[in-house]
């Protein structure tokens, strides 16, 4: 048997990068997963696909996060698609302004605390009723909460709030036995970072930044949520994961 046979997760930004691998490697665990995307339904709908075509079950689900309503959206899409509980939440999704303090606007910051920040505290509040007890919730930081990268500072300061959010709310959900824990990537080669990573000075630093001298593949950090995710990690709570590759140790 699967290790999460029968399990229902949500996988919010699931549909391209580190979600898509994560939702992939979730269904293949047995879980059904729900395919968050904001925006390009293509991509979630490929999701979605190769996780049908190995025999998996999931559907896309559009909800554009960081606005008024975005928690609503997905409680309504789960509600049509005739989900009502939740066993694992994966709050994945996130946007990086790349920009240093001098160069970033209000509206910058305000766009990265939105989506990194407040929209996954709120859709963890409101799916908590939904979120059967043993449940897991897996928050998708970054390494750039411990180590300092000028150019992406209002970005960095999200993740170490979703970081602070994961570690008090794991002592506050213990009772429930549901378990709440951080991963934090290292350089992972996705569309988030394809123009930062197109520059080959930029690309050698990232790659010797890791203890391995490779970037990541995005399946390196969906192994890691899948420990979280499974039964294996009942007695771990409140904790982070470095899956940075060793970097910058
Ligand atoms: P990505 O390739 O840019 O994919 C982002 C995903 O989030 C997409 O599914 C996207 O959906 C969704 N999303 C973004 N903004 C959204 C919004 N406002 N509303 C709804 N959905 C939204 O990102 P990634 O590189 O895989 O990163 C995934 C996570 O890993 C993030 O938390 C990121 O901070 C973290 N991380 C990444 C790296 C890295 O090197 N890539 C390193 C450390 C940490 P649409 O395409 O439909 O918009």
């Amino acid at each position: 048997m699967s290790t999460l046979d029968g399990k229902i997760a949500l996988v919010t930004g699931g549909s391209r990068g580190i979600g898509r691998a994560i939702a992939e490697r979730l269904a293949h665990d047995g879980a059904q997963v729900v395919v968050h995307y904001g925006s390009n339904e293509t991509a979630a709908k490929e999701t979605v696909a190769a996780i049908e075509a190995v025999g998996g079950k999931a559907f896309a689900l559009r909800a554009e996060l960081g606005v008024p309503g975005d928690v609503d959206t997905v409680l309504n899409g789960l509600r049509e698609h005739g989900v009502d509980r939740l066993d694992i939440l994966v709050n994945n999704a996130a946007v990086n302004s790349y920009r240093t303090i001098e160069e970033l606007t209000p509206a910058e910051f305000d766009t990265d605390f939105a989506v990194n920040v407040k929209a996954p505290f709120f859709l963890t509040q409101q799916l908590l009723p939904r979120l059967n007890d043993g449940g897991r919730i897996i928050n998708i930081s970054s390494g750039v909460a411990r180590i300092a990268l000028p150019t992406v500072i209002s970005y960095s300061a999200t993740k170490g709030a979703l970081e602070v959010f994961s570690h008090t709310l794991a002592k506050h959900l213990g009772p429930r036995g549901i378990t709440v824990n951080v991963v934090r990537p290292g350089y992972i080669a996705t569309e988030m970072n394809a123009e930062e990573l197109s520059d080959p000075a930029t690309r050698e630093r990232a790659r010797s930044l890791s203890a391995f001298g490779e970037i990541g593949r995005p399946a390196h950090v969906a192994d890691a949520v899948a420990f979280l995710a499974s039964d294996d990690s009942r007695w771990v709570t409140g904790t982070i994961i470095d899956a940075t590759g060793g970097s910058a140790l």
